[in-house]
């Protein structure tokens, strides 16, 4: 991916949206949000799910340009130096970010764009957009989610350890830094998704009511 030719040109968003709204939704690896986020995608009609950019390899599960856009570290570049992105981080040593255009055209058309990012961008972008409207997911407990990362398989114990260990610095990050609106506790799946859903409808309707509120008349 390259930058677009507008990328740059683009005019900066304003402090707040003014008719969609945009949902930041973070956790630590193996709590279940990928799940969430999909779930209140699924279930809120006009919602979109934002496709970050990463430079982390692409694995046997993840589809290009619906999972993420994998781009190499010179094109990830490109679009720092474009201006291209509304936020961006380096996690567990790669690159990850938000393409800004597409999110400002997605919240222009009333739409809800869903960001399932980290604590440092779920920071950059309240810093930019004061009216987003933040969730981060918690595990019941911490030796739950080492349990959880211990039953995916998927790593070897250095790198279990090595990410449950970033999931301790995240939800101590998350708690400190006044940046999400609501905590969810992920004990069962299924309540955790329905709460999701509940409280961003409820966010919804009170952005929107501050909206009409604001438009002149
Ligand atoms: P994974 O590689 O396991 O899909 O994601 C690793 C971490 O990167 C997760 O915490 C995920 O939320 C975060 N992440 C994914 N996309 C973005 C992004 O665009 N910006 C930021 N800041 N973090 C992201």
């Amino acid at each position: 991916m390259t930058p677009d030719a507008h990328d740059a040109h683009y005019p900066r968003l304003p402090t707040d949206t003014d008719n969609g709204l945009l949902l930041i939704i973070s956790g630590p690896s193996g709590v279940g949000k990928t799940t969430i986020t999909r779930g209140v995608e699924r279930s809120i009609p006009d919602s979109v799910f934002s496709v970050s950019c990463t430079t982390r390899a692409k694995t046997e599960a993840d589809v290009e340009g619906v999972d993420y856009h994998f781009v190499n570290h010179d094109e990830f570049q490109e679009l720092i130096d474009a201006d291209a992105f509304l936020e961006w981080a380096d996690v567990f040593g790669k690159r990850y970010g938000t393409r800004q255009k597409w999110v400002e055209e997605q919240l222009h058309r009333g739409r809800l764009v869903i960001l399932e990012i980290d604590v440092e961008g779920a920071k950059q972008v309240k810093a930019k957009m004061p009216c987003a409207y933040s969730i981060f997911i918690l595990p019941p407990s911490e030796d739950e989610l080492l349990r959880r990362l211990q039953s995916r398989k998927r790593e070897s114990q250095e790198q279990i350890a090595k990410r449950f260990a970033e999931a301790q610095r995240e939800i101590a990050e998350a708690k400190a830094c006044a940046v999400y609106d609501t905590f969810i506790i992920n004990e069962d799946l299924e309540a955790a998704i329905q709460e999701a859903i509940m409280k961003v409808k409820t966010a919804r309707v009170a952005h929107k009511q501050r909206c009409s509120d604001n438009t002149p008349s």
